[in-house]
């Protein structure tokens, strides 16, 4: 069934009691449920129908896994041809036609020496065990222990992944800075912020003094998703391979989040021409399904048979509807798309900034999206930014869920509103993805005060 806008939608079911029985039921640490009080009933591509007969466009798309949005038929075709087919499910981690089908579509998407000699680890089911995996796997190859990982990283949340991301506290994984143009330590930004932040990770390393030895590995994402949307210049990226490269110390990058032509190629190292010696991908690669593996150079496989397993390694379904969407996204040159559709999206964003003294900076790459709301009457910190505005974030997530515009808040305190739409949308559908936003955007500002409460946050150029 397509769902248009105009479509009227089914008799509303029991929203309300569905919500009330969530909140008692459902642990505390329960999530995106708090933000976003819907029921989804039906979805297809951006558009998700809620139990209460309400249609949102759904820009936050299962946190960046669906590339092709919700239920594309292709996606469709392929589980189905896999139940149609007789196909067992559950295989552990045996070689069935479905596997092979999904490593070879991977493999010829990678880059450089990972598509022509890389080892392929399947790990069950979500990015978090695939970070665990890498962990694991470079620790053993260099007979190391220690990580460098980076200010507002994100990895997931199982230890080891917890403990290289950016919220974790008293841990042994090195923090290194991760270049932040906007909120840049080193108060230049830009190139010259990105290449400072290198020479002090360079000097870390390279000085016998500074506390810290060489370690397992280093693990960064392309672009900081949960941290806020970040992207790191390419130059910033080529300078970590050098220095990792030049000390023997495997560079793992989280593509778990960026992968699948999200930022605009097909994989975020791509723009800068990087291989590392380790991937790390989940969300996008399964299709809508769960699944994550890593790929990595061979001379890294030192594994003994069985030092990584686990029961849920070869969900078939999973691998069909990845394989399928890696070949429709690589067929239909939707990591281009993302890139022009990308960029035209971040302009409109920046015309919106210009109106908005609360827009402390808008950023992407590709559809991978991000505004940081601040507090326009405070001064600027040490950094040259403003403080953040997480209740107004707040209140224009609200707005726009209201405005049937489903967006993600993230950042280090959750002041980023972010755009992760499907790779699919059209330019209509963009259009109105962004006066949803704006909309929502200058509906908050008038009604949310300040964060000191002094006065109210309001559009640049209008008076209070
Ligand atoms: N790495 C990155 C870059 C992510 O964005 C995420 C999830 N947002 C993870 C790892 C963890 O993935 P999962 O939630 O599937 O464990």
């Amino acid at each position: 069934m397509v769902l248009t806008e105009t479509e009227p939608a089914a008799a509303p079911p029991a929203h309300e009691g569905i919500l009330r029985r969530q909140s008692l039921r459902e642990s505390a640490a329960r999530t995106y449920a708090r933000s976003l009080p819907i029921v989804p009933v039906r979805a297809r591509g951006l558009t998700i129908e809620g139990a209460d007969g309400r249609r949102y466009l759904d820009c936050l798309s299962g946190a960046g896994t669906l590339a092709l949005g919700h239920n594309h038929p292709v996606v469709l075709e392929a589980i189905r041809t896999v139940l149609d087919s007789g196909a067992p499910l559950h295989v552990l981690d045996l070689a069935t036609p479905v596997k092979d089908a999904f490593t070879t579509e991977l493999f010829a998407t990678l880059p450089g020496e990972l598509a022509e000699k890389g080892r392929i680890q399947f790990c069950g089911p979500a990015g978090t065990d695939a970070v665990e995996a890498a962990f694991k796997l470079v620790r053993t190859a260099t007979g190391r222990d220690g990580l460098m990982a980076f200010s507002g990283a994100y990895h997931g949340m199982t230890a080891q992944a917890l403990a290289a991301s950016g919220g974790a506290q008293h841990t042994s994984v090195v923090r290194l800075p991760y270049p932040y143009d906007y909120r840049c330590p080193f108060q230049t930004g830009g190139e010259r912020g990105a290449e400072l932040a290198a020479r002090w990770t360079q000097s870390l390393l390279d000085d016998p003094q500074s506390g810290v030895s060489r370690p397992a590995g280093m693990i960064l994402e392309p672009v900081q998703g949960e941290g806020g949307v970040i992207p790191a210049p390419d130059g910033w990226l080529r300078r970590m391979r050098e220095i990792t490269a030049a000390r023997r110390i495997p560079l793992i990058v989280d593509e778990v989040q960026t992968g699948v032509g999200r930022t605009g190629a097909f994989w975020a190292v791509d723009h800068s021409g990087i291989v590392p010696d380790v991937i790390v991908l989940s969300k996008a690669i399964g299709g809508s399904l769960p699944l994550a593996v890593i790929v990595y150079r061979e001379e890294l496989d030192a594994w003994q048979p069985g030092a990584h397993a686990g029961t849920f390694r070869g969900n078939q379904l999973a691998m069909a509807a990845g394989a399928a969407t890696l070949a429709y996204v690589r067929t239909n040159g939707l990591d281009r798309r993302a890139a022009e559709l990308g960029a035209r999206m971040l302009d409109r964003l920046t015309s919106l900034a210009a109106a908005h003294d609360c827009i402390g900076d808008v950023r992407g790459r590709g559809l991978m999206l991000g505004i940081e709301l601040v507090d326009r009457t405070a001064d600027a910190d040490a950094t040259g930014a403003r403080p953040a505005d997480p209740q107004l974030a707040a209140a224009v997530q609200h707005a726009c869920l209201d405005r049937g515009l489903i967006v993600e808040l993230g950042g280090r305190q959750s002041a980023v509103v972010r755009l992760l739409p499907p790779l699919t949308i059209t330019d209509e559908q963009a259009d109105a993805i962004l006066d949803r936003l704006a909309d929502a955007l200058t509906a908050a500002v008038r009604t949310t005060p300040g964060p000191t409460g002094s006065s109210p946050t309001t559009m640049r150029g209008t008076s209070p």
